[in-house]
């Protein structure tokens, strides 16, 4: 689907904020590598998913209601076999109804687990006066304790790209400190630039994280989305 049509759909719905598939549907559209992210409603559903994905995938909870997924026992990773993706349909299913009882939950997204890497922070905020500003940052609790984030006004130019990484006080993670897998910088870079260049060309999408997105020696790759777009078509 196009980026036009997913974000119709969504307002058809009266929805502003998109869901998980549709978030990385159009970044895929936008250039920016994410995990291949299949609906499903049923535990029988998710395990065919997994099948076309291939093992291992990630299971997690589909809801409007819900935004943070892990808090609320709705993530589930490195999952095997049909059996353990059917297992954890369910655990997530009762998960959620315990923590969230009144969340409204479509089912769940079956993904291509990722392998591991240094998780980063990519966001995009309007601001009134400046318009839109992306943020960077690495990911984690220590990160999210220490505010450790640069943020520049779009359009980047690839000196900005380069400088917004550069500035976090976390960068040797990114570089491999103490033995760590180095980051390709290159790749987050073009990440940024690709964001960038999407956010001018789509004022209909007010908000935008990828959080985390996990970069590699060789690339990088969204593993969770969200985007929120504007209320009604603008003329
Ligand atoms: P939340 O809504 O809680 O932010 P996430 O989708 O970010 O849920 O998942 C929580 C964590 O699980 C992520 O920070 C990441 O470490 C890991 N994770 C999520 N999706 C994947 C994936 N497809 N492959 C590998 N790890 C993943
Ligand atoms: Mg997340």
């Amino acid at each position: 689907m196009s980026i036009a049509s997913i974000i119709r759909q969504a307002r058809s719905e009266g929805r502003t904020l998109l869901t998980e598939a549709e978030s990385k549907a159009i970044l895929a559209e936008a250039g920016i590598p994410t995990t291949r992210t299949v609906p499903a409603a049923t535990a029988e559903e998710a395990v065919r998913a997994a099948e076309e994905l291939g093992f291992p995938v990630v299971l997690k909870v589909a809801s409007r209601d819900i935004t943070h997924k892990s808090d609320v026992g709705g993530v589930r990773l490195d999952l095997r076999t049909p059996d353990q993706v059917r297992e954890a349909f369910h655990a997530i299913m009762a998960a959620v109804r315990r923590a969230s009882p009144d969340a409204a939950v479509q089912g769940v997204t079956v993904q291509e687990m990722a392998r591991p890497g240094t998780e980063v922070i990519i966001g995009m905020t309007r601001d009134p006066q400046f318009g839109p500003v992306l943020m960077f940052g690495l990911g984690g609790i220590l990160v999210e304790l220490l505010q450790d984030v640069s943020f520049r006004v779009v359009p980047l130019t690839p000196r900005d790209a380069d400088e917004m990484i550069r500035e976090i006080k976390g960068f040797p993670l990114l570089e491999g400190y103490r033995g760590s897998e180095p980051a390709d910088l290159a790749a987050l870079r073009r990440v940024l630039l690709n964001l960038s260049a999407f956010v001018e060309a789509h004022p209909e999408v007010k908000e935008l994280d990828l959080n985390p997105m996990i970069a590699y020696r060789d690339g990088a790759l969204a593993v969770d989305a969200r985007m929120v777009v504007d209320e009604e078509p603008r003329g």
